[in-house]
């Protein structure tokens, strides 16, 4: 039997591996060996798999009994290509050694440099290179990063804070320059290293009890030891729990021969991207430091020069570009990079070494961007052929079509700004403004110019108008699905909710977080992207879609491949022409409840619930019935053509109840009756359970008077514009169906207005009744609901609430630790729990079908703008998604990655 293949060895135009083997040697690994295949010049080396990791933590973390031999044979190899002897006193060779998982984990994991380094090749290093000073320059680098990475973290020594080795030998250096009066490193002589390199020695045995390695194979060992001990190091597992990477992929070990980026000034070492990862623009983009080490360029201690003319900017046009300063080496790297490109098919970051005038590649992977660029490049690439235009569609995230609909808070501005506290990311986009705690003062402060946040410890939809005047909205409470969320999620504005580490004093209008204080009128920004809150006032980066021409092309892109239409949950015309020019094809859901809450109307509607008798009611309604065809009339008109979802009333009665008995003592004067008999009837109606208490149909089963209104204001409204030959597609929705026999009576009522307002108008209009499906019972008697509806649209919040038997108001509170233990993956408010809410929609779609093979069936929950939930739509058979007006654009993007990941299986 062949024996198993633990190592992969790569150099000189040949590599055992290839590009596509990732699981096994790691990203780092595949790139290397890729690269080598492609003849470009990489330093020679070797890959331990991945699955060495893993055998390494099964067997007791012992080796295969095959990997010595494998190591050394592939080192020998390397040797015999660089000429060079690892461990010889002549001409010695010096090994990397780096970690390389799967996916990467930026500077989770350890790398060590310059093995090989002892007081026998020390000499032999020194007459080949004619160069002391970098000799011991490297050897003091080596020790600094071995005693910290194997000899402490590996052994699993955990020093207290700040007194680490790596800080004790970084002090002693420190110490020495000061000595010296030096400013830089490199001010250091070559009898100044050799003194520190034995002073390193001292503080290494004194501190670790033991010598530092003056064995090359010792050195080897540890180094791969210490990267597969740090796979299961604090850092790395607290990185992989948060990326949800799991434990059994393991880590990969790459061992490379040694270059020098710090020889002198013929060398010199840098990071580029193919292209602009900033703004996606296809220019080759990096920068370099002349006679230095790789982590010099990222430890930020020099400031690194533009790698070409084309990336100085005003700040970097004095400093020397790779190409003028290495003009042929920078051809060989252009060409490298244009033919990586080509290759990956995708933009590539890469890292590069200048040895004494020979340019070597050390690594290539996809690069990381933002938004912007990520849309840019999938443009322009699909447009120069390079990709098709599904690749394209597929590799820009949904969340990159978001950040360019909303200004954002400038990430490096964040790197340094205090966190004041995390809560749920309710609305995304970045915004700055001054704390206020009530509408009122929210209100009145933005009508004198100034910026400001409501921070509240939820919202109500009396605070309506001071959560539009300000910039953003913050809450202590409430979940994904609170009336804060969803309102600020309809204007698209920047919302954090259930921050419960806030502590707010309405009374002082201060909030303690943290042991801070911010009060009224202090600045704060939000990254509502993150749910983060900020102190002080961050820099923000504008959003501009209209202007963007890659943006526009990809959306029209994404319409030609999705199958799903995409309408929007709107509630008044402003909020509907949005959504229309947002791509959005009609309304899914249009909240009626919301109109009744203008401070004009709500007298009207609570004289209306508070009337004992019928007669009050009607004249109540009456006064409503005016105000809600104006309403109708402009939604209508905005949406002219498309077709537009009316649902009927449905939230709790409590919820328009008068608070203050300054409220009660009006209104019973302005009804004529005594202020107890209000009082007691106010009081009867509270509920204790509102949520699953008299709202949805069980209103208009209870007090039809309210419907038949609200359908004659559709219907006159229809029948009006329909005259005047705006064509108008009404369809009536009723909520919170559980029995079919609800269905059927306020079908019954809403068909009889319907007719009898066309009869007095003289003018057909076509309209449908259909209902929402957000109970359970809905969905397992859909069979019996079906007959009675011409369409379904799933309320997925109420679905999830009655589901879960979670209260979609109260859920803030715990969910989210739910989601940190892992207990759930994600939070069922903002992506649908396909096993089990996921569950019953399949069922009542087939239950559906089955009785109505053509019953027109879509979603208008919450779940209608997230990805996940839009794919899942997709594959269930819905005919369309409705979300938010500024959700359109990210649900017409997921519905063509769904349409294209649909194909792909
Ligand atoms: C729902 O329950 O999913 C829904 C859309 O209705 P609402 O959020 O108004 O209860
Ligand atoms: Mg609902």
């Amino acid at each position: 039997m062949a024996l198993k293949k633990y190592v992969y060895f790569f150099g000189s135009g040949k590599a055992d591996g290839s590009g596509k083997m990732k699981n096994l040697l790691g990203g780092k690994g595949a790139g290397l060996a890729e690269m080598t295949s492609l003849k470009i010049p990489v330093p020679p080396g070797f890959t331990i798999t991945t699955e060495v990791c893993t055998l390494y933590y099964k067997n007791n973390r012992k080796y295969p009994k095959e990997l010595n031999p494998q190591v050394d044979s592939a080192l020998a190899r390397v040797e015999k290509i660089m000429g060079k002897k690892f461990g010889s006193a002549e001409d010695p060779l010096l090994v990397s050694v780096r970690s390389g998982a799967r996916s990467s984990m930026p500077g989770m994991m350890e790398t060590v440099l310059n093995v090989g380094l002892t007081t026998k090749t020390i000499p032999g290093l020194v007459r080949k290179t004619q160069n002391e000073r970098f000799v011991y320059d490297a050897y003091r680098r080596l020790m600094m990063m071995y005693s910290d990475v194997v000899m402490e973290k590996a052994a699993g020594i955990e020093p207290a804070e700040g007194e680490g080795i790596r800080q004790q030998l970084e002090h002693a250096m420190e110490r020495m320059k000061k000595e010296k009066g030096y400013k830089n490193d490199t001010e250091l002589s070559v009898d100044d290293l050799k003194r520190l390199c034995e002073e390193f020695k001292g503080i290494i045995r004194r501190t670790l009890g033991k010598e530092f390695p003056d064995d090359p194979r010792e050195q080897l060992w540890g180094g791969i030891g210490a990267v597969f001990q740090s796979w299961m190091g604090k850092r790395a597992v607290s990185y992989r729990k948060i990326e949800k990477i799991p434990e059994e992929w393991g880590t990969a070990v790459n061992v490379q021969s040694m270059v020098f980026g710090n020889t002198g000034e013929n060398s010199g070492t840098g990071v580029a991207f193919t292209r602009n990862p900033a703004t996606g623009e296809n220019v080759f983009f990096g920068e370099w430091l002349p006679n230095a080490q790789g982590e010099d360029v990222v430890a930020g201690i020099r400031t690194p020069n533009p790698v070409n003319e084309a990336g100085k900017t005003d700040d970097t046009r004095h400093l020397p570009s790779l190409e003028e300063a290495m003009p042929s080496l920078y051809k060989q790297l252009f060409a490298i990079e244009k033919r990586l490109e080509k290759h990956y098919q995708d933009m590539q970051d890469i890292e590069f070494t200048i040895e004494d005038g020979r340019l070597w590649m050390l690594q290539t992977r996809v690069g990381k961007r933002n938004g912007q660029a990520a849309i840019r490049m999938a443009v322009d690439m699909a447009k120069s052929k390079l990709i098709t235009k599904g690749i394209a569609l597929l590799r820009v995230k949904p969340e990159q079509i978001d950040e360019l609909l909303h200004p954002s808070v400038d990430p490096a501005a964040e790197k340094s700004a205090v966190e004041l506290a995390k809560g749920l990311p309710a609305g995304p986009g970045g915004a700055i403004g001054k704390v206020v705690f009530t509408a009122d003062d929210a209100e009145g402060w933005a009508r004198k110019g100034e910026k400001v946040i409501l921070v509240r410890n939820e919202t109500s939809p009396e605070d309506v108008h001071g959560m539009h005047a300000a910039e953003a909205i913050l809450t202590a409470r409430g979940g994904m699905t609170s009336h804060a969320a969803l309102v600020a999620r309809g204007w698209g504005k920047c919302c954090i909710v259930g921050c419960s580490e806030l502590a707010i004093n309405l009374h002082k209008k201060e909030i303690h977080v943290n042991g801070r204080v911010v009060r009224e009128g202090d600045w704060i920004t939000l990254n509502g992207t993150k749910g983060r809150v900020y102190e002080g006032k961050l820099k923000l980066l504008p959003a501009d879609p209209e202007h963007n021409q890659w943006y526009k092309e990809l959306m029209k892109w994404a319409d030609q491949f999705r199958t799903l239409k995409v309408r929007t949950n709107a509630d008044t015309p402003n909020d509907a022409a949005v959504a229309r020019n947002f791509g959005a094809q009609g309304i899914g859901l249009c909240r009626t409840e919301h109109m009744f809450f203008d401070a004009d109307r709500i007298r009207s509607v609570r004289e209306m619930i508070l009337s004992d008798a019928l007669e009050g009611r009607r004249k109540a309604l009456a006064k409503l019935l005016p105000m809600q065809k104006g309403d109708f009339v402009g939604i209508f008109k905005a949406m002219a053509g498309l077709p537009v979802t009316i649902r009927l009333l449905d939230p709790p009665l409590h919820e328009f109840l008068p608070h203050t008995d300054q409220e009660l003592t009006e209104l019973a004067g302005e009804m004529g009756v005594p202020f107890e008999r209000l009082n007691a009837k106010n009081k009867s109606l509270h509920e204790f359970n509102p949520m699953l208490g008299h709202r949805g149909c069980r209103l208009g089963v209870t007090y039809p008077e309210i419907y038949e209104m609200q359908v004659q204001a559709i219907m006159e409204a229809a029948c009006e514009l329909a005259k005047e030959r705006v064509k108008v597609i009404p369809e009536i929705m009723i909520p919170l169906v559980g029995h079919v026999k609800e269905l059927e009576t306020t079908r019954d009522l809403t068909v009889s207005v319907a007719e009898r307002i066309q009869k007095e108008y003289k003018v057909k209009v076509p309209y449908t009744v259909g209902t929402m499906i957000e109970l359970p019972r809905a969905c397992v008697t859909s069979d019996e609901i079906a007959a009675h509806a011409d369409f379904y649209s799933f309320g997925t919040n109420d679905l999830t609430q009655t589901v879960y038997g979670l209260s979609r108001d109260d859920a803030g509170r715990f969910l989210p630790t739910y989601v940190e233990n892992g207990i759930l993956k994600e939070d069922p408010f903002i992506t649908i729990d396909q096993e089990g809410v996921g569950a019953l929609m399949r069922m009542a779609v087939e239950k559906g079908r089955k009785v109505k093979k053509n019953l027109k069936m879509g979603i208008c929950g919450e779940h209608g703008g997230e990805p996940k939930s839009v794919e899942f739509c997709h594959k269930i058979g819905l005919e369309y998604v409705s979300c938010s007006p500024f959700r359109v654009p990210i649900a017409r993007f997921a519905a063509a990655q769904a349409a294209l990941k649909k194909k792909a299986k």
